[in-house]
């Protein structure tokens, strides 16, 4: 985290005014990262699964979440101090308390678990008050002295669900078919302590797939069949065993575990796509959420957890089967008819939809808890190359003799062949370097004397520290190939000896 402020990543927001909890800035790199994690997750779902995107308003009106049932069930039990005033999470409080898990209890019986075991403020050590549910969603007014109530939508999907009527016309009857968008998500979170992990504002990604109740599978579900996952089951969680089963997507159905072919489907592109992110498999588990857990749209959900040393286990997927919830909820509240026409036998189907929805910010904090890499007296971050905010870094030797005009035309090329170039002439060699490593630049690029000579420079590899010399015309194909890991790097070029 450290590193990450320091170098442009992650800044806490408002900082000037002293900060607001649950709320951060990514900086000119991570900026670039995000976007690049975002690019991935589009290539994953729109292009490889074939889906629709749209872009609906962040604002929804009260009605549509009344529907959807957020206006009643999208609370959180909390608690007040007394003597402070500040305000808990229930089971937060309870976990740092005793160690104990309160989830699913009712507010009495929360309140008479806090009393038996003599929990007070976690801050001044005050008595705590009743517990009481709190709805964690942001409400405003549409319109100037409106009565109109909106909220700030909790979940991309809704907009998505309110479409339905034009995007099956889109999808021309035939089923499954699948929705994405990608945006903000606003959660009024009580009181956020795990930095950039509990955000009051995150960026989301979420899918929604359609299917036809009596035919719940995935049309390539063989493609991802033999893709292994590690799942960790409600019953053993009940049991009170932390046992990780690990099976086949394909096994996970068979066996029952998972109970919907689509579940298993998407479990087994979520861990392909944190793989491709640069998290372990061995760092990636699926929890199946406790049916109390669950949200109060779903009859499964699996969570898709990231093991991080500062946070622990960290969710960053939600896998849920959100059944005909959605859809019926909307076509009672509103009116209309939200059932498909299907096949040529023209029967009318009201869909399931099977949800895979992503946060986007988490995944980005476990890419640098990964990367970061201590190796003797180096500190580097081994983003995958593509992943990288600065992809190559263009160095004059010395700041003179027409080596920084020669390395800022070098820049220029390669900018203009759309690679993310950085120029940097300030301080050693060696410690401009350190700076590329510690931000995850790939390759650097360096302009000396013999550059002048016959245009030849060296590139040097983040990883190995090993260097080659390769001519300048070259240099653009090159370093694209070495950027999507197409070629080898020693053999790219003439080795340079150290
Ligand atoms: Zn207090």
């Amino acid at each position: 985290m450290e590193l990450a402020r320091r170098r442009g990543f992650i800044w806490p927001s408002f900082e000037i005014y002293g900060g607001v909890g649950g709320f951060y800035d990514f900086g000119p790199l991570g900026s670039i990262l995000k976007n690049k994690i975002i690019q991935k997750w589009r290539e994953f779902y729109l292009i490889g699964e074939n889906f629709f995107e749209i872009d609906s308003p962040s604002i929804l009106p009260e009605e549509v979440l009344k529907a959807s049932g957020h206006v009643d069930h999208f609370v959180d039990a909390m608690v007040e101090c007394k003597k402070c005033g500040n305000s808990f999470k229930a089971v937060d409080v309870a976990r740092e308390a005793t160690g104990k898990d309160i989830e699913g209890m009712k507010e009495s019986e929360m309140d008479e678990f806090f009393a038996k075991n003599g929990v007070r403020c976690p801050d001044c050590g005050g008595e705590l008050g009743k517990v009481f549910l709190f709805n964690s969603m942001f409400r405003t007014t549409i319109g100037p002295g409106s009565q109109r109530v909106g909220y700030l939508r909790p979940e991309t999907a809704q907009g998505i669900f309110i479409d339905f009527k034009r995007l099956q016309r889109h999808a021309r009857g035939k089923l499954p078919f699948g929705v994405i968008q990608i945006g903000k998500g606003y959660r009024n979170e009580i009181s956020p302590r795990q930095g950039i992990i509990r955000l009051r504002e995150f960026t989301m990604a979420e899918a929604e797939v359609f299917f036809d109740p009596e035919n719940p599978h995935h049309p390539n579900f063989s493609r991802l069949a033999d893709e292994r996952i590690r799942l960790w089951r409600a019953e053993d969680q009940i049991k009170g065993e932390e046992k990780l089963v690990e099976v086949t997507a394909k096994e996970a159905v068979e066996k029952n575990y998972i109970h919907n072919e689509l579940i298993a489907y998407y479990a087994a592109l979520t861990k392909k796509f944190l793989v491709e992110l640069g998290i372990p498999e061995t760092a990636i588990r699926f929890r199946e959420q406790k049916p109390w857990q669950r949200a109060h749209y779903s009859s499964e959900t699996w969570d898709a957890e990231v093991h991080t040393e500062r946070f622990g286990w960290v969710e960053v997927t939600g896998i849920a089967n959100r059944t005909d919830y959605d859809l019926s909820r909307h076509a009672k509240f509103s009116g209309e008819d939200l059932t498909m026409v299907v096949g040529e036998e023209g029967r009318k189907v009201l869909c399931h939809v099977v949800e895979p929805s992503y946060g986007i910010d988490r995944p980005l904090y476990c890419v640098l808890e990964h990367a970061y890499t201590e190796e003797d007296d180096r500190k580097y971050l081994k983003l995958k190359k593509w992943l990288a905010p600065v992809e190559v870094g263009v160095f004059p030797l010395l700041k003179r003799d027409g080596l920084p005009e020669k390395a800022m035309q070098v820049q220029s090329l390669l900018r203009s062949r759309g690679l993310l170039a950085e120029y940097d002439d300030s301080g050693s060699i060696g410690r401009r370097y350190a700076r590329a490593d510690e931000i995850g630049t790939p390759y650097c690029v360096t302009i000396d004397h013999q550059t002048l000579e016959d245009n030849t420079v060296t590139v040097r590899d983040r990883d190995t520290t090993k260097q080659i010399r390769v001519p300048i015309e070259r240099l653009p194909e090159l370093l694209t190939s070495l950027l999507r890991d197409e070629i080898d790097f020693e053999g790219a070029g003439t080795p340079v000896k150290k």
